[in-house]
C-alpha cells in the first residue's frame, strides 16, 4: 500500500530502527511513546486490522513474535494491546500489535 506509513516504514523509506525482524513481522519503537517501553509488532503483508486478518499462522507469528522481542529485552511484566477499528482508537490502518511495559505515560 503506496500511501500507508506502516508499509513505508517497513520499506525503509525512513531509515526507522528495527528492535527485531523475521519473514513476517518487523517491531520498532512507537514515536509517541505511552510507556517506558512502547514496541509495535507489524506484520510484512498490509493488512488493515484484525477483522481483515484470517490467516492463523500468521497471528501465532505475531504473538509469537512479541514473545520473543520481549524475551530477547529482559522484560517479564507487559501488556499488548491491538486497537481495532476507528471508535476504538486505531489510527494506522496496518494491524499493529502494541508492546507496553514498564511505567504508563
Ligand atoms: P493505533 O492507535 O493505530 O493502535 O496506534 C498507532 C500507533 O502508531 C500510535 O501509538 C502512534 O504513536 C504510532 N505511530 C504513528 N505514526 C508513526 C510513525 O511514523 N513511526 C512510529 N514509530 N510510530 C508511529
Ligand atoms: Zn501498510
Amino acid at each position: 500500500m503506496s500511501d500507508c506509513i506502516f508499509c513505508k516504514i517497513i520499506n525503509g523509506d525512513f531509515g526507522t530502527e528495527f528492535v527485531y525482524e523475521n519473514e513476517h513481522a518487523v517491531v520498532f519503537k512507537d514515536i509517541n511513546p505511552k510507556a517506558d517501553t512502547h514496541l509495535l509488532v507489524v506484520p510484512r503483508l498490509h493488512v488493515e486490522s484484525l477483522n481483515e486478518l484470517n490467516d492463523k499462522n500468521l497471528l501465532g507469528e505475531l504473538m509469537m513474535c512479541v514473545k520473543t522481542v520481549t524475551e530477547n529485552l529482559g522484560i517479564k511484566s507487559y501488556r499488548t494491546v491491538i486497537n481495532t477499528g476507528k471508535d476504538a482508537g486505531q489510527e494506522v490502518f496496518h494491524l499493529h500489535i502494541h508492546i507496553l511495559a514498564g511505567r504508563i505515560h
